[in-house]
């Protein structure tokens, strides 16, 4: 049996198959380049879904990872540790938000976020005010409150009951907003909605709500564990507009390749929890602290504009590629519209023999690069794009 063979047999047999998988297993990368272990070469279009922000093995990440794993791998948020607390610090003086709660991942630090605006508003005005808006078409996470909050249909099945307390509302829709703006504390959003097919939320309509909200004291959750670390071509996709966000969670890319998450908590929320009310026993582990130290470390003005000027290049390729209709997003964060004959899962299926990892959201084709990604290989990765839209 060759070693893909095996590994599928292994995985098929032991894996609770909660989740589709290409037939591929991927053994070693560099950069934006990857290999099977048939030793098959590819363009990784994808980076684990937006996670591996330096690309594979980045060497300045290894050697930042290696030496913390050498010295103290995990203690506990009992203790102190250097990397935790100077990765808060960055944070907090790169995105001007005042003090930070370290998870594991994007739905557990939506649920921080969560719990931290119907605590706020407890405190501040006792039961009855605890509903969260969120939009429709939205993507939050996969637990179940985080199921809850996510404004798609498909996500409200089987796992009954779901948390109490969300409502969704029209993107675009202010009156909608207001309509529902009783009872609320907190209205929680995606700038670019991701999983929904990098849809972005119009600029006049996010600064209105944000206005709106600030009025009725109703916290702003900015959702940004796909469109946060430098995706978009600034650290955070807020900063591009021009808002102040109450919350906002972090978590994909920020460990560069390791499991960690973030919730940022502005001047309203930041003395929200007391000792005791919040915690996670890896939060703030110190190896995936070093990467992100690295990775923000790394993610300075001169290296976000030029994810932009990617991002702008990919974009006028992609364009005048076949069966495309229209690219959306920003940065590197970019869906593709199809012809209506084209399906975007056989452009992924194509892309694998082509030699490109491309992802799907909804019935776009999504591009998730790494942001370190060279011109050589994006000059790669759409030759094989081209390739495999013209085979799909
Ligand atoms: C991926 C994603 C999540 C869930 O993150 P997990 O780490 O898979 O729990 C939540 N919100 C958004 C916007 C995402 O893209």
């Amino acid at each position: 049996m060759d070693r893909f063979s095996e590994i599928e047999a292994l995985d098929r047999e032991n894996v609770a198959h909660s989740y589709g998988r290409f037939p591929v297993a991927i053994e070693k990368g560099k950069n934006a380049v990857c290999w099977d272990f048939d030793g098959k070469r590819y363009i990784d279009f994808t980076s684990g879904i937006g996670v591996n922000s330096l690309g594979f093995c980045d060497d300045g990440w290894q050697k930042a990872v290696t030496a913390q794993l050498s010295k103290l791998q995990h203690i506990s948020n009992l203790y102190y540790t250097e990397p935790c607390a100077r990765l808060a610090k960055t944070l907090c003086e790169r995105t001007g938000m005042k003090k930070v709660f370290f998870a594991n991942g994007g739905a557990e630090a939506n649920e921080g976020a969560i719990k931290a605006a119907r605590k706020y508003s407890f405190d501040k005005y006792g039961e009855g005010r605890s509903k969260i808006l969120t939009l429709k078409n939205s993507f939050h996470g996969r637990t179940v409150t985080t199921l809850s909050a996510t404004g798609q249909d498909v996500f409200h099945n089987f796992f009954f009951p779901f948390t109490e307390g969300f409502e969704f509302l029209t993107a675009g829709d202010l009156d909608e907003l207001k309509a529902h703006a009783d009872g609320a504390c907190a209205l929680m959003i995606e700038l670019i909605q991701g999983e929904g097919g990098v849809v972005p939320v119009d600029e006049w309509y996010v600064r209105a709500a944000a206005k709106f909200c600030q009025e009725k004291d109703i916290l702003l959750i900015v959702d940004e564990v796909q469109t946060g670390i430098g995706r978009t071509g600034k650290l955070f996709c807020f900063e591009q507009y021009g808002i102040t966000p109450d919350i906002v969670t972090a978590a994909k890319g920020i460990g560069g390749g390791l499991p960690l998450a973030a919730v940022l908590f502005g001047e309203k929320t930041e003395g929200v929890f007391a000792p005791g009310q919040h915690a996670t026993t890896f939060g703030g582990n110190p190896v995936c602290c070093a990467g992100a130290l690295e990775v923000l470390d790394r993610l300075d003005d001169g290296f976000l504009a030029d994810v932009a000027e990617k991002g702008g290049y990919l974009r006028d390729k992609i364009l005048k590629m076949p069966h495309v209709r229209s690219v959306s997003g920003m940065g590197l964060m970019i869906g593709i519209e199809l012809e209506t004959a084209v399906k975007s899962a056989d452009v992924v299926r194509a892309g694998l023999k082509t030699g490109v990892l491309l992802l799907t959201a909804k019935e776009k084709v999504r591009l998730l690069p790494p942001l370190t990604i060279t011109s050589g290989e994006m000059d790669e990765g759409l030759e094989a794009l081209a390739k495999a839209l013209r085979a799909g």
